[in-house]
């Protein structure tokens, strides 16, 4: 039943429509198609003709641990679904009609996120057409509050941070995310500069939750935001260190471990594959150089780019932030601040790469990259987990290695 629902939107949501056909990485190849109950007994129901043998040839049943979110998975033909069209298109879509659409098609690339009651709605950057519009709009991410037409069939996560139990630092949750998002779109910084200025605050807040100081956390917040509005920081990070041997240490043992993950994404491949291209990261031992070839890299093509189009990175952080519920996805808050920045550096470093192959970087080029790399890790979580535990082991989780992942 469609009923009238309040919401919290970034205003790119309502623009979206998937573009089928003409979608460069379709989200049916690569994926584990999940269906669930309710749909399952749906397709059990169809007499279509054409459709009823196809449906129980590749709908596979989930014997080993059925519940209601997960009752049986599509099968994949050279991992794309069966029903995808050679148009591109989802046959069961375009024959069935979309209520035959199982959850997770017929949600994605949305992310429904109940918030302290409120329901709010973004997208996900692993869909090509969902990233252009993140991440394209020069003005920044707007947001605004709705009331909307809808029906909710997925909520992925539940956040109530205003209970009367929560007594620890997520209480704060509100303001955390609201001064991160102030400072992420303060353009009278650079990008790196503001986020290093959550570095800083992050680090603060840390500091605070181990002393039990919880009471503090507010006034913290608002000094940052009101020092990130008055440029009081400006300056504030010119002392901090060139070190690109870490940088290209993470960009090493990226490369081992995704040598060690079965990563489906062809486009990722091939980004992470022109990375290495142009970063000669291919040579065992080739250190010196690699460091030479990032240094040009990001002088002659990535720095005047996103001199440019630094709204695209702002965007996808802001995105990323509202999303998530960014700091309580982390177990502190600034471990949560460490996940951030891997994905931003991350991105970077695949970006500085990719401009040394290439000679250059474009919108599209950035696009291509931020949307694979998103799907990669949100198809394999493992990846991005061991990303992390090597930043945690190598002792990487701190103010100062952040910094320099920031400003390198
Ligand atoms: S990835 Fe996005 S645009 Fe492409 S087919 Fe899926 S929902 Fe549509």
């Amino acid at each position: 039943m469609t009923t009238l629902v309040d919401m919290l939107i970034p205003e790119y949501v309502k623009k979206f429509t998937c573009i089928g056909g003409a979608c460069e990485d379709t989200c049916c190849s690569g994926w584990t198609v999940n269906i669930d109950e309710d749909t399952y007994k749906k397709y059990k129901k169809v007499k279509h003709p054409e459709f009823k043998a196809s449906l129980q040839q590749n709908v596979i049943k989930n014997n080993a641990n059925p519940s209601k979110s997960f009752a049986a998975k599509m099968k994949l033909e050279q991992s794309k679904c069966s029903f995808l069209s050679s148009e591109g298109w989802c046959s069961i879509q375009l024959k069935l009609g979309e209520d035959y659409l199982c959850t997770t098609c017929s949600v994605y690339p949305r992310r429904t996120n109940k918030v302290n009651g409120v329901m709010e709605q973004s997208l996900s950057v692993s869909c090509p057409e969902a990233a252009r519009l993140v991440m394209l709009n020069q003005e920044g991410i707007l947001f605004e509050q709705v009331q909307e037409k809808a029906v909710i069939k997925e909520i992925t996560s539940t956040v109530n941070t205003r209970s009367e139990t929560v007594s620890n630092w997520k209480q704060f949750f509100d303001e955390y995310r609201y001064v991160t998002i102030a400072i992420l779109q303060n353009r009278n910084h650079t990008l790196e500069e503001r986020l290093l200025i959550l570095g800083l605050l992050f680090n603060e807040l840390e500091e605070c939750v181990a002393a039990n100081k919880l009471a503090d956390i507010p006034d913290i917040l608002g000094n940052y935001l009101k020092c990130a509005e008055d440029g009081t920081l400006h300056g504030a990070f010119d002392h901090v260190a060139k070190r690109l041997d870490i940088q290209l240490r993470i960009c090493r043992e990226l490369v081992v471990v995704r040598l060690n993950q079965e990563i489906s994404s062809a486009r990722y491949l091939e980004c992470s594959r022109d990375m290495m291209s142009g970063l000669g990261l291919q040579q065992q031992g080739a250190d010196q150089q690699a460091e030479e070839k990032y240094n040009q890299a990001y002088e002659a093509y990535y720095e005047p780019f996103m001199r440019e189009h630094g709204y695209m990175l702002e965007n996808y952080l802001v995105n990323y932030v509202f999303k998530n519920c960014m700091p309580l996805e982390g177990a502190t808050p600034f471990e949560s601040y460490t996940r951030m920045i891997m994905h931003y550096s991350l991105i970077k470093v695949h970006l500085v790469g990719m401009a040394a192959h290439y000679e250059g970087l474009s919108t599209d080029a950035v696009i291509k990259l931020v949307q694979s790399i998103s799907k990669t890790f949100e198809h394999n979580t493992e990846y991005f987990e061991k990303v992390m535990q090597l930043v945690k082991e190598s002792g990487f989780m701190t103010l100062p290695y952040m910094s320099i992942l920031i400003k390198n």
